[in-house]
């Protein structure tokens, strides 16, 4: 949690943040994520730096100073993170006076009886373990969210300004000659401009706003290659490369070699990136849910009974509800004006959109949409 008040206090402690990271990094974490992960009980907790090892999870609340009252607001935290969590910590600053070591001294007591483990920050920022924390049994509905949110593959937002058939042309040319499965990204981008000018058609078909430029649009999607496990960045004597994966290349083993270049997809293509979107929670997740509303949806906008209208990010959601921000009132989940993104919200309990955003307009699910993506339907076959 945030230290409230005081910008500077605030600093210092995201200041630990990745101190902490690495440190559960190092003692065996498979992933540790910096203020992402969420529970509710009471209220919506935002864990500091929460990590995962097998079945074990990790959640350490930060306090940048040695006070009393900054021990006891972690402290209070630390507790409710118990229902949650399997191993809870507290981290600390280390003491650099008699008054602050004799506090210390009373804090490991206290975490002691308490089952909290205490971390404490050096001036060099290393981590030193003075407790370990005890393992604790968390309520099972409030600890599986959290594991999921720790075990989610998730591409990263820049996925949003990527289209499939920029990827799929991407994977083409980096298999074909001259690179054979290889490039620097510097011949890998030259090459092709040289087959796909910045000026053409191919590029204004990209879409994504009237703005963009061709070098962004394929920025974006190579880092979109990068996170759907096509491509992967390699050394290559201290240069960095651009290398073909397996899953790539068995893309490129169904692309048709007349469609590259174009920006129609292939049925094969089609089905390639439907396969692979399935991987994706927020993807099967979206389409289970309007898969069972049965009809059109709006995407982002919500309308409450009262006709006040909000994006998304806007609604409250509490206990399993979502609320109008303006009249507190619970959207119902029956209306096609509660949007398919405050459902997902309430339901993985993070904000999909530029990944959606991405898989909708690739046109590879069941999903159509409308007025540029305002409204969504369901369409059980898609052409
Ligand atoms: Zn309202």
């Amino acid at each position: 949690m945030k230290t409230r008040g005081g910008d500077g206090l605030q600093l210092a402690e995201q200041k630990m943040y990745p101190v902490i990271q690495d440190y559960l990094e190092q003692n065996g974490c498979e992933r540790v994520l910096i203020e992402k992960v969420t529970f509710d009980y009471i209220k919506r907790w935002t864990i500091d730096v929460a990590g995962i090892k097998e079945a074990r999870v990790y959640a350490v609340e930060a306090k940048p100073h040695l006070t009393f009252d900054s021990f006891s607001a972690a402290l209070t935290q630390a507790r409710y993170y118990k229902q949650a969590c399997t191993h809870v910590y507290v981290c600390l600053s280390e003491a650099s006076n008699k008054k602050e070591e004799e506090l210390l001294r009373h804090i490991e007591e206290i975490c002691e009886q308490e089952g909290v483990g205490l971390l404490l920050l050096t001036p060099q920022l290393k981590i030193q373990k003075l407790k370990e924390a005890k393992e604790t049994k968390p309520d099972l509905d409030k600890y599986f969210p959290v594991m999921q949110q720790l075990t989610v593959e998730r591409p990263s937002d820049k996925i949003q300004g990527a289209r499939v058939f920029i990827l799929r042309d991407l994977c083409y040319y980096l298999a074909g000659s001259p690179f054979k499965g290889e490039a620097l990204e510097k011949d890998l981008r030259k090459h092709f401009f040289s087959r796909n000018p910045a000026s053409s058609a191919y590029w204004r078909k990209a879409y994504i706003n009237p703005r963009t430029k061709a070098e962004r649009t394929l920025d974006a999607t190579t880092i979109a290659a990068e996170d759907l496990g096509l491509i992967e960045r390699v050394e290559r004597q201290d240069e960095k490369c651009l290398r073909l994966t397996c899953l790539g290349r068995d893309l490129v083993n169904v692309i048709d070699v007349s469609e590259a270049g174009k920006t129609e997809l292939s049925e094969q293509v089609k089905a390639f990136f439907h396969a692979l979107s399935q991987r994706y929670l927020e993807v099967r997740t979206a389409v289970h849910t309007l898969k069972e509303f049965g009809g059109r949806i709006l995407y982002g906008k919500n309308e409450c009974n009262k006709g006040h209208r909000f994006w998304a990010d806007k609604a409250f959601i509490e206990e399993g509800k979502i609320l109008c921000p303006k009249c507190r009132e619970e959207l119902s989940p029956k209306s096609e004006k509660t949007s398919l993104l405050s459902r997902l919200v309430l339901k993985l309990r993070y904000d999909p959109y530029p990944q959606l955003v991405f898989w909708i307009n690739s046109r590879v699910l069941p999903i159509r949409s409308y007025s540029r993506n305002k409204i969504l339907e369901y369409v059980p076959t898609q052409k």
